[in-house]
């Protein structure tokens, strides 16, 4: 909990109000094209996107399987 303080205090109150501008003047982002998050459907394993490609695949090893669609490459 601590570090969450410490970072909020580094953050300057004008640095802030200009983050917000920037949000208001940036114009809105397409939320037509949702990113669709591919799991395998046995054990809910990412296999496309940030998760899977920052975390699924480096530390548990996780592919989409190539035998059966949907599936990760532990269930298949
Ligand atoms: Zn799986």
């Amino acid at each position: 909990m601590g570090k969450v303080k410490k970072r909020a205090r580094k953050i300057s109150r004008k640095k802030i109000k200009a983050r917000k501008l920037k949000r208001k003047k940036a114009p809105s982002k397409p939320r037509t094209s949702k990113v669709v998050m591919k799991k395998c459907i046995k054990c809910k394993a990412p296999l496309s996107g940030f998760m899977h490609k920052y975390i699924g695949r480096p530390i548990f090893g996780i592919k989409p399987s190539t035998k059966k669609k949907g599936y990760c490459n532990k269930c298949e």
